[in-house]
């Protein structure tokens, strides 16, 4: 029996990073991994996504040179891609990351057990290693089991239908791929796939495309799609498939009864992510749930005490930065610190054409909450950098939400090329609490897309009464 400080499940964003900062707080530390260390968001989300989007870029920027004259060049022969030696190329990129991830856990003395962890009670599991089962008792479990793919009834995976992991180690283009679910990872891939060379439909049950996103946000999401050809049905769902290895006979039915069949090589599904909480023995630790996740309170502790969960685990949103925070604030409650998460600033990014971020309160959120607020916005186009970059296509924007009486900065957003790169700022304007009055007052780069912001709070100083900006400007200062 392997008797330890602190046992973490699950070596995703959320469990390697809760691991190593245990190990560096000195506490005697193990992390139990089924499969590859990076979990979800390593191995088969994040970084293969992102890597597959930034090939699939590069190919549809010298396609768009063949034959005719994109910024003065021109190509004369249409590029080609070999999926398989892109797909070599991002698994590259993952076993160098993968080497880090362990590299990071060695030095933090953290002891990694390869294997799947089965409770038997809150505190103790077996592990099934290739050397044999192992037990594990600890003082701390923290639990990071991340989530799956949710899938649908009647569209079960398998053959033709697959999930975003299957999608990102295909080694040949589908011609004809059907998306289902215009969420984050439907509309990640089905932009990248459309790039390098699919014909591309995606099927979405809401009204619109990326519904959890305010509309304009998505605007210009939607106006590239359309052009790139990309067939949108919305309010539609399908309602049956019929299929064979090689490909799926798909029945879409739309709010409006029309009955639409499709054919496609693949299909892929991307409806959600559900929490992994089956076949560990999670009933055998008396946790409470909240819906299909663990409850767990501002400190990441669930009901039981000294069992902590976070990441997807723990409910939206399911992103990987937001597993780390959480991870690392555990681990550092353990040894001893005073924290808990405040989750005021949890930036998004959607990497589609154009990128969408958000952070903070949408105006639309921050109606909901009867805030009163002023908005400043401001159109790439009329940006130098974003002109030299074409970022500003599609009609992108940054767009800083603030409250109206005394200028704090509550939610800032963007859409447009490259825009994810400026989330950082936007995420510490408002963790510092900074005031639209705090972004005028700092000078931005110039040529860069950061001034984007820059005029957007000068655009929304302009909205806000004369008053208000008279008493902020008397009252700041060092
Ligand atoms: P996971 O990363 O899911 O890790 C959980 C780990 O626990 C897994 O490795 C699993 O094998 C292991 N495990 C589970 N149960 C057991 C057990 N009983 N015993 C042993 N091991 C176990 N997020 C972003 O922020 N940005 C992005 O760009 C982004 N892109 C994405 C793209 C795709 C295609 C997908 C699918 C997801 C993406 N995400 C992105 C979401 C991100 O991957 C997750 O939010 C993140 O991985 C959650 O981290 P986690 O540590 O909670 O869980
Ligand atoms: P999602 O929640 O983003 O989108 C799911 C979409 O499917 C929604 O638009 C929903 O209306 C639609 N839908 C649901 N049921 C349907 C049905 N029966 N028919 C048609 N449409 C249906 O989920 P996702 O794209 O699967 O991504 C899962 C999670 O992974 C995200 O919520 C996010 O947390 C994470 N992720 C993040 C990033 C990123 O940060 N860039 C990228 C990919 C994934």
């Amino acid at each position: 029996m392997i008797r330890t400080k602190v046992l973490v499940i699950g070596g995703g964003p959320g469990g390697y990073v809760a691991a190593v900062r245990a190990g560096q707080l000195g506490l005697d530390t193990v992390l139990v991994e089924a499969s590859r260390l990076g979990g979800t968001c390593l191995i088969r989300g994040c970084i293969p996504s992102k890597a597959l989007i930034h090939a699939a870029g590069r190919l549809d920027d010298v396609k768009r040179a063949v034959g005719g004259d994109t910024l003065g060049i021109a190509v004369r022969e249409p590029p080609s891609i070999d999926l398989a030696r892109t797909v070599a190329w991002k698994d590259g990129i993952v076993d160098r990351l993968n080497r880090g991830v362990q590299g990071l856990l060695r030095s933090a003395k953290v002891r990694v057990l390869e294997g799947w962890a089965t409770f038997s009670d809150a505190k103790t599991c077996t592990v099934e290693t290739g050397g044999g089962v192992e037990t594990v008792r600890a003082e701390h479990v923290i639990l990071a089991n991340g989530s799956e793919a949710a899938s649908l009834p009647g569209l079960e995976f398998g053959g033709p239908v697959i999930s975003s992991s299957e999608i990102l180690s295909l080694d040949r283009v589908p011609e004809r791929l059907l998306v289902v679910g215009a969420g984050y990872i439907g509309l990640e891939l089905g932009t990248a796939f459309r790039k390098i060379g699919s014909e591309v439909t995606v099927v979405e049950a809401r009204e619109r495309i990326l519904p959890n996103w305010d509309e304009p946000l998505t605007l210009p999401v939607k106006r590239w799609l359309e052009r790139a050809g990309v067939t949108l049905h919305l309010r539609a769902r399908v309602e049956a498939i019929e299929r064979t290895d090689a490909e799926v006979r798909a029945t879409v039915r739309a709010g409006d009864g029309t009955i639409t069949r499709l054919r496609a090589d693949k299909l892929l599904v991307t409806v959600g992510r559900i929490p992994q909480t089956r076949g560990w023995g999670l009933e055998t630790m008396a946790v409470d749930m909240n819906g299909p996740f663990i409850r767990v309170d501002e400190r990441c502790r669930t009901s039981m005490r000294d069992v902590s969960a976070i990441g997807d685990l723990v409910g939206e949103p399911m992103l990987a930065h937001k597993a780390s925070a959480q991870g690392r604030m555990v681990a550092e409650l353990i040894g001893g610190a005073r924290r808990r998460f405040d989750a005021v600033a949890i930036p998004a990014v959607c990497f589609t054409d154009p990128e969408i971020v958000s952070v903070g309160l949408s105006p639309p959120e921050a109606a909901a909450r009867s805030l009163e607020t002023v908005i400043g916005q401001f159109p790439l186009s009329a940006n130098g950098r974003a002109l030299t970059l074409e970022a500003g296509e599609y009609g992108g924007f940054v767009r800083v939400v603030a409250r109206r009486d005394d200028h704090r900065v509550l939610g800032v957003q963007a859409v447009g090329a490259h825009v994810s790169e400026l989330v950082g700022e936007f995420t510490l304007a408002i963790e510092m609490g900074a005031l639209l009055e705090d972004i005028e007052g700092t000078i931005h780069t110039h040529p860069t897309l950061t001034e984007a912001f820059h005029d957007a709070a000068l655009s929304g100083l302009e909205h806000a009464a004369p008053e208000v900006r008279t008493i902020q400007a008397v009252g700041g200062g060092f």
